[in-house]
């Protein structure tokens, strides 16, 4: 039996801590809101990340200390390393952390990325919309998630509004890519180097937000083989342990990296009862040393997002293979409150059942794209 210190203590770490306990061990987690929702399923140490007396005493009785937050800070990651094991390392933290440091790492192992500059001014900002065109995503380099911190650029008459909207912070402009799909890698990587992945994730964003995620996708072994392998480079590269998503745009059949979650990730969420081991029990397995699990699909699944509220779960718990997960939180909009996985055996078969979630449910707008791939 180990205890897993975990850093944040959302719903990450609350599935984290649900797919460790059969396996026999135990979670700390660190979070200072006194109403984190892991706390339903953990004892949780309410601190500050700069809290260092308070961090001691988590160090001292965890084996290994681990993320369910990115923006931990670096310094507080780095100083766990001299009290406990810290996986995934504070290095890869931080270039996952900064979109600029993210995207020149992604030039590094060979992975394209949409056009980009830094923007550190008014007038760095006009110069870097001759560098990307229009339209252009104008971002914070830190701390932005879930479409939080950015400002869509579409004529000359926007770059004041976004500057005054975002601008006082390190900022990147991006070129706004007219993408065919958006991807994602969840992948895992052994402390002895050992790499899995799950199969490659279809995804759908509403309002910045992720909205429905599908997988594995019928058809396109060589996508999914090209966007591994940039996975593995970079697992690789950062020497990385533990669970992460490679988010990827297709353009022209191309691949362009958005950024990387150096944690287990939403889109990642169907493996609970899609896969034959999840991310969630593969991070733990991954961090403490242990072999990895089976990362292949069982049949065919989509996970639904519930954002601000929970929708009624009978309709979902209706159909055979349909999964409620209620995070415990109270309703809040734009807020992850709860998702829902369906499974099947076919395609066809997880559209049925994904029709009739969506008309029950009066949501048969973000039911429909899934819809649509899996009955094409
Ligand atoms: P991010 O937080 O950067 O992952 O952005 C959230 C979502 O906004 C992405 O998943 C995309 O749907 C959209 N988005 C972000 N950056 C771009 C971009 N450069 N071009 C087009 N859409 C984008």
């Amino acid at each position: 039996m180990a205890t897993i210190g975990i850093l944040g203590g959302g719903q990450l770490a609350r599935m984290l801590a649900i797919a460790g306990a059969p396996l026999g061990h135990r979670f700390l987690v660190v979070d200072s809101a006194p109403d984190a929702c892991a706390a339903q399923v953990a004892p949780v140490l309410q601190a500050d990340w700069r809290d260092f007396a308070a961090l001691g005493k988590f160090a001292s009785q965890v084996d290994v200390a681990t993320f369910d937050f990115e923006n931990v800070p670096t310094d507080t990651a780095q100083w766990l390393t001299s009290h406990t094991r810290v996986f995934p390392n504070p290095a890869a933290l931080a270039v996952a952390q900064d979109r600029l440091l993210e995207k020149a790492l992604f030039a590094e192992i060979g992975l394209d990325t949409p056009t980009y500059a830094a923007v550190d001014s008014i007038d760095g900002l006009r110069a870097a919309v001759a560098t990307t065109g229009l339209p252009a995503v104008l971002k914070t380099r830190r701390l932005g998630y879930d479409g939080k911190g950015q400002y869509v650029i579409r004529q000359n008459a926007d770059i004041e509004p976004a500057w005054a909207s975002l601008g006082g912070v390190p900022l990147i402009l991006e070129a706004f890519v007219a993408f065919e799909r958006e991807v994602s890698v969840i992948a895992v990587r052994s402390r002895n180097g050992e790499f899995r992945h799950y199969p490659l994730t279809r995804n759908w964003h509403r309002d910045g937000i992720l909205s429905v995620s599908l997988a594995p996708l019928p058809g396109d072994p060589d996508l999914e083989a090209r966007a591994v392998d940039r996975a593995r480079t970079l697992a690789e590269h950062l020497d990385y342990v533990g669970v992460f998503a490679l988010e990827l745009f297709v353009v022209d059949g191309s691949l362009l990296g958005n950024e990387m979650a150096p944690r287990v990730h939403n889109s990642g969420h169907w493996t609970i009862e899609g896969a034959v081991c999840s991310q969630f029990e593969n991070h733990v397995r991954a961090v403490l040393g242990l072999p990895l699990g089976d990362t292949r699909a069982n049949g065919y699944s989509a996970m639904l997002n519930w954002i601000g509220e929970l929708p009624d779960a009978k309709p979902v718990l209706a159909e055979s293979r349909g999964h409620w997960h209620d995070y415990g939180k109270s309703s809040r909009a734009g807020r992850k409150v709860g998702h829902a996985t369906v499974c099947a055996d076919s395609p066809t078969e997880l559209a049925d059942r994904l029709r009739r979630i969506g008309l029950a449910l009066g949501r048969e707008a973000q039911v429909r794209p899934a819809v649509e791939v899996l009955t094409s």
